[in-house]
């Protein structure tokens, strides 16, 4: 007989929970709040920089 082991959700987030919040962008729970926090998680953060990045540059 083997036991089923519980699965715990765990985020891989590194911050205190009272600095857990949504993601702007994908609603998705990242390090929001606090020091070193940012509205947006690593993976969207990610993404609209490169989309950024990607951007012409105005000549002037
Ligand atoms: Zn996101």
């Amino acid at each position: 007989m083997t036991t089923p082991t519980p699965t715990k959700k765990s985020t891989a987030l590194t911050c205190p929970p009272s600095q857990v919040g949504l993601c702007a962008r994908c609603q998705q729970p990242c390090h929001r709040y606090g020091f070193g926090g940012n509205p947006l998680c690593v993976t969207c953060r990610s993404a609209v920089e490169a989309a950024r990045s990607r951007k012409p540059k105005t000549s002037a």
